[in-house]
């Protein structure tokens, strides 16, 4: 955006300068989105900061999982059905949705909220791994599923966890290389992703 004089209101800008903060969005997408709100009803625009407002004081990480969750327990750690010998682990809660997405994963996840990268300073300490090995010691789970991006942080990540998992005698697997270098789960497609789960080898 030009800087000095802009032709809008205080209020507005400040909502363009929030939007702008945004992931992906960029100033020209934060000045449309802005005026869009700005001719919606007033209840549509209610309905968008209450639902701004009810995610933040609502929701919490699951006990179990850290996947997000209104209760203790998230749904996929409450659900009887899933195999509870399989923990896939993934570095945000936005990656279960989508290996969700393709149906055929049965077990539950770990999510590590973040991966390990000196560069940006996010140590071992740093992301729930203490919390993943105090899991694995409860000696139900027989495979763990290496499931953190194909970047280098995600593959740096990876073989610090093979590294400390498979002392404890439990097979480690990575979804296997249908995943193109650099690709982020959650963007990834539905075919890639099952063809990632089904073709998953020993790490
Ligand atoms: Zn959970």
């Amino acid at each position: 955006m030009n800087e000095g004089f802009t032709p809008t209101t205080d209020s507005v800008d400040k909502l363009i300068q929030e939007f702008n903060k945004l992931p992906g969005i960029g100033p020209k997408s934060a000045q449309r989105l802005a005026y869009y709100l700005l001719r919606t009803s007033d209840e549509q625009a209610k309905l968008l900061a209450e639902a701004i407002l009810s995610v933040k004081q609502k929701t919490r990480l699951c006990s179990v999982c850290f996947n997000v969750t209104e209760a203790d327990l998230c749904l996929i750690c409450r659900n009887d059905q899933r195999d509870r010998s399989q923990i896939c682990i993934v570095e945000q809660p936005q990656d279960i949705l989508a290996l969700e997405h393709t149906k055929i994963y049965k077990g539950l996840y770990h999510v590590l909220h973040g991966a390990i990268s000196p560069t940006e300073g996010v140590g071992t300490d740093d992301i729930k791994i203490k919390e993943l090995i105090e899991r694995l010691q409860g000696g139900s789970v027989t495979e763990v599923i290496l499931g953190t991006n194909t970047n280098l942080e995600g593959e740096q990540t990876a073989l610090y966890l093979h590294k400390f998992i498979s002392p404890l005698g439990i097979r480690v697997t990575r979804l296997a290389r249908g995943l193109p270098f650099g690709t982020e789960l959650e963007y990834a497609d539905d075919v890639t992703l099952t063809r990632a789960i089904e073709g998953r080898q020993e790490f």
